[in-house]
């Protein structure tokens, strides 16, 4: 009998454990970051998805880059080799952004599951000047190739997503998706193997080149006064994304942390404000 009585004073300890205000407030405290950091993506989205300042930048930043392929393709012409554009996907030719307003209105942060899902709807808009671009890539001869970080098991849903806009070179062979690696120099080599790629457009720096993000755009870059290499001015075009990317990693110690409260730190610690 004292044994029974001992077993439930024991159950009893346990279960008020388990339901400790501590727990609750670690959990939370959970919550709360996640809240803390969607919410800090707010204005950019806001921006992305509402400012004229974006839709003419990409426009102008396509435009320039249309100027860019066309003087290059002639000036590549002679190699006799088949010529190429690269194109990333995601911010490049794809607008997210309405992914990024649900993790906001919904207090979450990036998960492969939700973004599985929202790519699975196969419906993002185009990014304005990429299909002027596009046309006027195939016009000049050149295949298109779309390098991008997108998993194969969303192949289908992208070529659907893009095929909405007639978009040319729409088929497995054009369109190559992440493996096991996100860096994308592997699947440019074997693009430049067959053809000579005469201009990238992209979102982030490691659409061009997977090395120099710090040595070129880093904190220090402009006290060393380190230039550009010509190959990143005359063939690579970059397009604003302020929600996501290198430079959110790149501010951080660990680029790959995934402890939300060091991430929310750090981010305060990084910006220049006066006291
Ligand atoms: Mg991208």
């Amino acid at each position: 009998m004292r044994n029974k009585m001992r077993l439930l004073f024991c159950l009893l300890i346990a279960g008020v454990a388990a339901c400790s205000p501590k727990k609750v407030m670690v959990e939370d405290a959970a919550e709360n970051y996640d809240q803390q950091l969607s919410a800090q993506l707010t204005q950019s989205v806001l921006w992305y998805q509402l400012s004229a300042e974006r839709k003419i930048i990409c426009q102008s930043i396509y435009a320039h880059a249309t100027e860019m392929m066309t003087t290059n393709a002639e000036r590549y012409m002679v190699q006799g080799r088949p010529m190429a554009v690269i194109l990333d996907i995601d911010e490049t030719v794809l607008d997210n952004s309405p992914y990024e307003g649900f993790l906001i209105k919904n207090g979450l942060t990036f998960t492969p599951e939700s973004w599985r899902e929202w790519v699975s709807q196969a419906n993002a808009k185009l990014i304005p000047g990429a299909a002027g671009f596009i046309t006027r890539a195939t016009d000049l001869g050149l295949e298109v190739f779309y390098v991008s970080n997108r998993g194969y098991e969303s192949l289908s849903a992208t070529m659907s997503n893009l095929q909405l806009y007639d978009l040319p070179f729409i088929d497995p062979d054009h369109i190559l998706l992440k493996t096991d690696m996100s860096d994308k120099t592997e699947r440019r080599e074997q693009i430049k193997e067959s053809h000579t790629v005469v201009f990238s457009v992209g979102d982030q720096f490691g659409d061009f080149m997977s090395e120099g993000y710090m040595k070129y755009f880093g904190a220090e870059v402009e006290d060393q006064g380190i230039e550009l290499p010509d190959s990143l001015k005359n063939h690579f075009a970059l397009l604003p994304n302020p929600m996501y990317g290198e430079f959110a990693k790149a501010i951080m110690p660990d680029s790959n942390t995934k402890d939300k409260a060091l991430i929310l730190k750090i981010r305060k610690q990084a910006l220049n404000g006066i006291n």
